[in-house]
């Protein structure tokens, strides 16, 4: 097998379109230069329609936790309250960063597959009055569930004072987000998902409702320190080293969104969504989610012990160069999951379906080959 053309369908790190990597090979400049600065601040600026927002975009490099990091520790002192929406491994990783900075977190906790409902919320908020903000998970990867945060967001503005503050990192660029319409305080992402490059940087965008909460807060961090960023960034810059050559690539990535439009990167991958689940639908392999909060961007399936996920897992990375991911914490080993998001096309799902198909035959489950393609070709072809 060729190794180079090893095939990543997990929900991030995910592939690097070509145009991207040649773009980061560029050679080095020098980050306090003329060249960089003119560079980072349009690259910032252009980052603005992807979260819907007209607030600043700040890029900090560090993995899309840094981001979650820096969302929890400029907005909530020490002894305060706050909500955390858990519905699978992210969340609970807000409510963890809470923790440690000796914030008080409300769980919300639904069961791992399901979404959080704004009835749901809106009677846990009403038990818990004295909530700074409400932290949730916009995709949440390690089940494929997509919350309806804006719906959520309705509940939080009308029911509170809180601020409302989102990690999207695994589903933005890749479905709506409309920060300043919908209510949002902060939102959170990464580089490795849906923006199709390396590891390696957070961005931030913060309301001014939120500003106002960080402003008359006492900073807690120093790297983190949202303020820093906002100094820096009004004059073009950042207030430590940026990750240069991955700003080289996020300007590509972003003339990459713009060419092919964000209506058409919506659509892309919600028809790559319909393909997988329909699929999975016809070779009877149960979803973990209900159609109504499928993510665009990641399929959970749990085969409920009709066959080992971690086998499946095994079969398509050495018979069939595809890795796809499995579960996380308690569905480690039950459940596998299938990223579609990024650098990823129709043709791209059908490719891993049909090794799918090949490997369940490989590691003796009696499906028909040719189903599930068959399923993801008609929704394909059905599609206007
Ligand atoms: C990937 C991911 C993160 C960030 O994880 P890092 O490993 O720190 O980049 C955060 N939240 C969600 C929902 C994710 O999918």
């Amino acid at each position: 097998m060729f190794t180079d053309k090893m095939i990543l369908r997990i929900p991030g790190p995910t592939p690097i379109p070509p145009r991207v990597q040649q773009a980061m090979n560029a050679p080095m400049i020098g980050h306090r230069s003329g060249q960089f600065s003119k560079l980072f601040a349009e690259t910032a600026e252009r980052l603005k329609p992807i979260f819907g927002t007209k607030q600043d975009v700040y890029i900090l490099a560090g993995s899309g936790t840094s981001g979650l990091e820096m969302a929890v520790v400029n907005t909530v002192n020490p002894g305060e309250e706050v909500a955390v929406l858990v519905s699978g491994a992210f969340g609970e990783r807000f409510a963890k960063i809470c923790e440690r900075y000796g914030i008080i977190p409300h769980r919300l906790e639904v069961a791992w597959g399901e979404a959080v409902t704004p009835e749901a919320l809106e009677a846990f908020l009403s038990e818990k009055p004295n909530v700074r903000a409400v932290f949730a998970t916009q995709c949440e990867t390690s089940t494929g569930v997509l919350n309806p945060i804006r719906e959520l967001a309705q509940v939080v503005r009308e029911k509170t004072d809180a601020l409302f503050i989102v990690d999207a990192v695994s589903c933005l660029g890749a479905v709506p987000c409309e920060m300043d319409e919908w209510g949002l305080d902060i939102v959170v992402t990464g580089s490795q998902k849906a923006f199709m490059l390396p590891t390696g940087l957070a961005f931030v965008a913060v309301s001014e409702r939120a500003w106002k909460v960080i402003d008359n807060n006492k900073p807690q961090a120093f790297y983190l320190d949202l303020k820093a960023y906002r100094k820096s960034l009004a004059d073009q810059t950042t207030p430590y080293t940026p990750a240069v050559s991955l700003v080289f690539g996020l300007a590509e990535v972003c003339a990459m969104i713009e060419e092919e439009g964000l209506d058409a990167i919506f659509k892309r991958h919600e028809l790559m969504r319909d393909m997988t689940r329909a699929a999975m639908s016809a070779l009877n392999i149960p979803l973990m989610t209900e159609d109504q909060y499928g993510s665009p961007t990641v399929t959970s399936l749990d085969p409920k012990g009709a066959f080992d996920a971690e086998e499946l897992r095994k079969v398509l990375r050495t018979k069939h160069n595809i890795i796809i991911a499995g579960g996380q914490q308690h569905l480690k080993g039950k459940i596998f999951r299938i990223g579609h998001m990024g650098y990823c096309e129709p043709l791209d799902v059908i490719q891993v379906i049909s090794a799918i198909e090949m490997s369940l035959r490989q590691i003796g489950v009696e499906i028909e080959l040719g189903a599930g393609v068959k399923a993801a070709q008609e929704v394909l072809i059905n599609h206007v």
